[in-house]
């Protein structure tokens, strides 16, 4: 029997369902009160050249710790943050969170690199996303080649006139544009030619499995000569093993993000990457270590 013993309780018919909505409920709760409080931190992890593992920029990476539900991964509030439509205001808090921190950065005299922000499908279609990113550069004084935008295939895979308005837009103002996950949606790669496309981002699952795996291994070199045929750069995501570095190498891919270089950090940690560099007269000594969190 269905009852509601009180305001703040909530019961379904089935105990299974039961867990599994309050728990989404209260996760839902939660978001919507951090999102009120802007409880949130933007880590920052490091993209290396592969040949000469100089960095390249950085990736945005939202991390949330609730005081009561402890660390919860984007994997599981990003979802949720696109489904109620928090991920508006989320998204260009994060925005603003980059743009003041590359400012930042600058400020200390740094010279700085591209940092990479994930934009959510609903961002790009609802909103005033350029407006927004416009206005920031602006405030901060940054130049657009500052900013990256990463979005995945299922952006491009219903390529309806509005997305294809704010994606010129994008590239009007001097945004680049990543393709984030690439290999994983299940677009027509049609897109590759309808947009200016600068960097396709290999998907982790692809890197992971290369070595071991022959198919995956020519699917990532496949990824990597059509990108270079098309003048697009190209990241491997999720690099974890010296031999997929070496192999990546081998294939000739240019970029490379993961934790066998360095994990997601905070903005103090990605100062000190952007500090070695600037004394740099040798290639960055590699951070395997340095946990996370
Ligand atoms: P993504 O954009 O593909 O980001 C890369 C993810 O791979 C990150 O997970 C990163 O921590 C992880 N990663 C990097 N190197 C390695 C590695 O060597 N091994 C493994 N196992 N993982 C590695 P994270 O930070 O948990 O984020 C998960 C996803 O959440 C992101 O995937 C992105 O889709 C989404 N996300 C994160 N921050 C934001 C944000 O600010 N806005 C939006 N819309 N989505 C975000
Ligand atoms: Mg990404
Ligand atoms: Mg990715
Ligand atoms: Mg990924």
């Amino acid at each position: 029997r269905a009852k509601a013993d009180g305001r703040n309780t909530y019961r379904f018919f089935s105990p299974d369902l039961d867990t599994k909505a309050s728990e989404r409920l209260l996760l839902e709760h939660r978001l919507r009160l951090a999102v009120a409080e802007r409880a949130f931190q933007v880590y920052y992890q490091p993209l290396f050249t592969i040949e000469g593992m100089q960095i390249a920029g950085f990736e945005a990476l939202l991390r949330w710790t609730d005081p009561e539900l402890g660390a919860i991964s984007p994997a599981r509030f990003i979802p949720i943050a696109e489904h109620t439509g928090l991920i508006e205001e989320l998204g260009d808090w994060v925005m603003r969170e980059v743009c003041a921190q590359l400012a930042r950065w600058a400020a200390v005299g740094l010279k700085t690199v591209p940092v990479a922000i994930n934009i959510s499908p609903l961002q790009l279609l609802r909103g005033s996303l350029i407006e927004r990113l416009e206005g920031y550069l602006q405030q901060f004084q940054l130049a657009p080649s500052q900013l990256h935008v990463e979005i995945t295939e299922s952006v491009l895979m219903d390529i309806s006139p509005i997305n294809s308005a704010r994606l010129e837009a994008l590239a009007e103002l001097g945004i680049a544009l990543h393709i984030d996950d690439f290999g994983t949606g299940y677009s027509s790669i049609n897109y590759l030619r309808r947009f200016k496309i600068d960097c396709i981002k290999i998907d982790r699952s692809f890197v992971s499995d290369m070595c071991t795996c022959d198919e995956d291994r020519a699917l990532v070199a496949a990824m990597i000569a059509m990108a270079k045929a098309l003048g697009m750069h190209v990241v491997a995501e999720g690099i974890e093993t010296q031999a997929q570095r070496d192999l990546l190498h081998e294939l000739g891919c240019d970029i490379g993000q993961g934790y066998l270089f360095a994990r997601p950090c905070g903005a103090a940690e990605a100062l000190r990457f952007l500090a070695r560099r600037a004394e740099a007269t040798e290639p960055v000594v590699l951070a395997a270590e340095g946990a996370e969190g």
